[in-house]
Order: C-alpha cells, then structure tokens, then sequence
C-alpha cells in the first residue's frame, strides 16, 4: 500500500487484452509504464458494449466518464492505476446477471470490487474492462442467534456484522485491520485474517456457505450447513479466489458468542529479537492466545504520535497478546504469559484494566498502517508469512536489507501467525525509490519462501506478488491454477492476468527451469 499524496511516479498498468492479438498480454510480459494521467480505457472496443449495459443498468448505476471512474483508478495499492473503461453499480441480483451476460457476449473483462481496501492491487481495474462495484449489496439478510449463523450480500462491512450481532451477546471473529471499511465480498476473496484470526481461524475457516455467479451467468452454491460435504471442497477454493472463479453475491459465516471477559497483556523489550523469542514461547507453552501481535519501534512510536494508544515510546518492540475466557481462565492465562514475557527479557508489562483500555490498545496497532502514512511520504505493504521460530533470524535479515537499500521499514504484524508485515517507507517522487522499495520488498517474500514460509498471508497475490508466485510455485502446481480458473471461467473473463502467473512470466522472472532451451510442459499454451 501506499500513502500519503498521490504519487506522480505511479504505474499503470496496460493489462490490454488484444494488444498483439494475444489475451492476456500484459500479464505475461509485466508491467508497462505510461505517463499518469493517460486514459487507457475504451481501446479497440466496439459502443455496442455501452449501448447494452444502458438496456440494464439505471443511468446512475453506469460510470463511462473519465472524472467519475478515476475514483477507482486503484485500490490499497495505489501504485498501481488504470481506469477502467466502465464502472457499474449493480443493486439487484438481477442487474448484476445482465451485465456478466453482457460482458461474455461482447468478451469484455469484469473486476469485482468490494470496498477497494485491498493491498495487492486484486481490484486493479483492466483497460478494456468493466469495474464491478458490490457496494450497494450491503445487507445483513438474516442473522439466526440460535443456529449461531448470519447470511450477508458482499458489500457488508465486516466491522457491521459485529455490530449488528452485539445486542446477541455475539460476533463475526475475522477482523482484518481494515475492518471499518472492507467488505465481507472482499475478505472471502482475499482469504483475509486479523488479529482474532490466530485463535479462530481465517475467513476460510469462519464461512459456511457462499452464492456465486459464475462467468457465463450460472448461480451456484457452495458450501452448506454440514461440517463435511461430498467432493471436492469448492467452497474452500473461493475463499482466496481474488475475483477469478466466480462473484460472491451472498456469504453465510460461523458467529461465535463474545467471551466473557477479554484483556491485554502489553510487553515492552529492549530488542527485536527478545520479542521474537517470546512469541514462539508464548505457543510453546501451549496456549493459543486471542491475538499476538508484534510492532518495532518505528511502527509503535508512529501509532503512539498518531493515537495515544498507551505504548511506551522506548521500547525497541512491543508484543500484545489478547486473552479471552472466563474471568478465571484469563487470570491464569495472564499469570502464565506474564511469566514467559519476563523468561525471555520482556522489560515492562502493561495489563488493560477496563475494557476501554484494551479497546484503546488495539486501536493502535490497528491504526499503525494509517499512522505510517503521517511520517513517510509513501509506504508498501509486504505481506508474508513464515515459521513462528525463524522471526527473529527474518526481522534481522529485513532490518539489513532496510539499511543496504536505505530504505526505513516498519515492522506491525500478526506475529502469532508468523505473518510478517513490514511497510517499507519511501519517496515516489524521488525517482528510483518506488523501483527499489519493490525490489526490497520482493527479496523479503523470496526470504519468506526461503525460511518455509509463503508470499501471502492475507493480502493475496493481485498483481503485486504474480513473479513471487513463480518462486512459490512448481510449474506443474501453476498448471494446475490455470486448469482450476478454466473450469470456472473459460472464457477467462473474470479478473483475467490476477494472482496466478503465466509460465511465460515466471521464465522471464528467471524462476523456472530451462532445460536444453526447452520449458516445461511445452504442451501449455504460453500467453
Ligand atoms: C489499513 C489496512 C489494513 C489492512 N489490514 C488487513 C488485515 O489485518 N488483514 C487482512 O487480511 N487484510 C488487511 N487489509 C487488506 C484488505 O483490507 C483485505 O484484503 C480486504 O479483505 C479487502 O476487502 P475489500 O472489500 O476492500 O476488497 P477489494 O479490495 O475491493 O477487493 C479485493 C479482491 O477481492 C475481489 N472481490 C471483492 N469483492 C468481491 C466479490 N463480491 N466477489 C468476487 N470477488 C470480489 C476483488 O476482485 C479483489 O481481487 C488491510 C488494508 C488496509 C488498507
């Protein structure tokens, strides 16, 4: 992500689908560079596509002038931009089923979009494409306390399912950092956890059935209220889909009843690896705490300035670990966690005395992305995750790198889940910093993979993380990707060149095999 102004350095992307007569080509050959400003949108596409959206839509529910499409340019990741050659605003069912129709007869791509909080650039509009917003599926259809279940349209905010479940004594546990603003249709998309997440699992683990409307205008559901279904798991395969498999119209998720009691324990430490250390100790004592949370000094010093969120200013790291139970569980808990803190150097501790305190915690660390936008002219979020035990060895290697390409990166992550967030402070309009924060960026995710871990935590691949992807993966396993996305889609309509590199990329990233001038797989077709 990045922050601050807006950043006259910033990229578009081309993603023109027949330029060279090819799909796809802009996705197999990378980013292209062209000055801001330019409207990409509306190349070699005949009115006819207008003219029937016109039949469908009402006049305010259809943007095709430039001034009212630039607001969705980009998403988290602003980067990146293009405008895309239509945006609709769909609100009935049957409104978005004529439009998917009406792009597979005139071939046109459709990006969904929920809320646009996304940081991997998923909702990046195409050129010759059409922005879907869901904003205005924004209903709670049912909530049903007894079943512990409530059915939501896509552009629910998450924070509002909470809200609406409280006078029930209950919540929707998956609470990204963004939880204000992003969408349910979102976080099924990305796949996307929060600080909640560790103890109660990822968006994939807290939904039980979603809706979708396929490319070629079929309803499917997935899912159901068992916990185990005959055939493959195509419920689990949505969740993480980045808008490529389907439209997520209706998502039905798991509540949980609000514990009793909730506090957190706040431990300062003079290094970053003594904090380190003592997330693995946490876990290896076997307790699973409700959020275990890590942020350096340059992110706790950024949200302190920003909130007045009750951190110590000094401290070289600050760790804060949630527990949650009945008043005598969390009490021992305490006592327990309290411990392993001093065990490992902890140098202070802070317990949230009233739940406006612990409330007041947390909005700290939630606001440390937003925080960091007040003292970097832009910021880029890298989102990885790793084995809990190599943190400390992985927060010294990302601290050289920050000092080799001098560039100061924060540290503000779901340390529990090993999932690494380091935001990478730069200039846009010094030129080569947007260049090189994105290439520092990419050597943390390649560390990611070379400790165990993985290019994504919750953030998604978008078009951020398609060459990290070529690191990730085999080419057989890509294959498999693409075979996944041409069973639902094969048209290849639905936020085609996201999230799953073509091989063609992934040999000119250099991170596939060449044998003897020969690839792997010669019988793919290479976009
Ligand atoms: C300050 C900040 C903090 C964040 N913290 C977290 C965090 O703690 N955890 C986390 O996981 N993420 C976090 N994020 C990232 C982001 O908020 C999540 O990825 C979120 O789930 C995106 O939701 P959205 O509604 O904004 O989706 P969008 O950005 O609009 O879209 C994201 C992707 O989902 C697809 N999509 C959206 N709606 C649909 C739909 N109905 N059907 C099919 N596809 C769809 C889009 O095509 C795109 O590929 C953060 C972002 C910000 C800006």
């Amino acid at each position: 992500m990045t922050a601050g102004r807006p950043s006259p350095a910033a990229k578009q992307i081309g993603f023109s689908f027949m330029a060279d007569g090819e799909r796809f080509s802009v996705s197999a050959t990378g980013v292209v560079v062209v000055p801001s400003g330019d409207d990409l949108s509306g190349q070699e596409q005949p009115v006819n596509f207008e003219n029937a959206l016109t039949e469908v839509l009402p006049p305010e529910a259809l943007l095709t002038e430039i001034e009212d499409k630039r607001p969705y340019e980009c998403d988290g990741l602003s980067a990146y931009q293009q405008v895309p050659r239509v945006v609709v605003m769909p609100e009935t069912r049957k409104q978005v089923e004529d439009v998917v129709k009406i792009c597979a007869e005139y071939d046109v791509p459709i990006v969904a979009r929920g809320a646009g909080t996304g940081l991997s650039g998923g909702a990046l509009p195409l050129a010759d494409g059409c922005l879907m917003s869901l904003a205005k599926f924004n209903r709670i259809v049912e909530i049903d306390a007894e079943n512990l279940v409530a059915v939501v349209e896509p552009g629910v905010r998450n924070i509002a399912v909470s809200e609406a479940l409280a006078a029930h004594g209950l919540y929707y546990a998956p609470d990204p950092s963004s939880q204000i603003a992003c969408s349910i249709g979102g976080n099924v998309a990305e796949n996307s956890g929060g600080v909640h997440c560790l103890k109660y699992g990822l968006t994939v683990h807290n939904v039980l059935q979603v809706e979708i409307l396929t490319a070629d205008g079929e309803w499917l559901t997935l899912g159901g209220a068992a916990l185990d279904s005959p055939g493959y798991d195509l419920l689990a395969l949505l969740n993480g889909s980045e808008g490529m498999l389907g439209i997520i119209m209706q998502i039905t998720v798991k509540l949980l009843p609000l514990p009793p009691v909730a506090r957190v324990l706040l431990g300062a430490f003079d290094t970053v690896a003594a904090a380190a250390d003592t997330v693995a100790g946490v876990i290896a004592a076997g307790i699973i705490p409700a959020g275990l949370e890590m942020m350096d000094r340059l992110a706790t010093r950024a949200a302190e300035d920003y909130c007045q969120a009750g951190y110590p200013r000094d401290a070289t790291a600050i760790l804060l670990c949630e527990l949650d139970g009945t008043p005598d569980e969390v009490d021992t808990q305490l006592g327990t966690v309290r411990d392993i803190f001093e065990l490992h150097g902890c140098v202070e501790t802070r317990v949230s005395a009233t739940e406006e305190e612990r409330l007041r915690f947390w909005m700290g660390r939630k606001a440390a992305f937003p925080a960091m936008g007040r003292i970097a002219p832009d910021y880029y979020c890298m989102d990885g995750t790793i084995p809990r035990r190599n943190l400390g060895v992985v927060l010294q290697r990302i601290a050289e790198l920050s000092e080799q390409y001098g560039l100061p990166v924060a540290n503000v992550f779901h340390a529990g889940d090993g999932n690494l967030h380091p935001l990478i402070a730069y200039d846009a309009n010094d030129d080569g910093q947007l260049e090189a924060a994105e290439r520092l960026g990419g050597e943390i995710l390649e560390l990611c993979v070379e400790v165990g871990g993985t290019v994504t935590g919750e953030h998604g691949v978008g078009v951020e993380k398609l060459d990290q992807m070529c690191v990730q993966f085999s080419a057989s396993e890509l294959a498999m990707f693409h075979a996944i996305k041409d069973a639902f889609d094969p048209a290849g309509l639905l936020n085609p060149g996201k999230a799953i590199p073509t091989l063609h990329r992934c040999v000119e990233f250099g991170a596939m095999h060449v044998h003897g001038g020969k690839l792997p797989h010669p019988e793919l077709e290479r976009f």
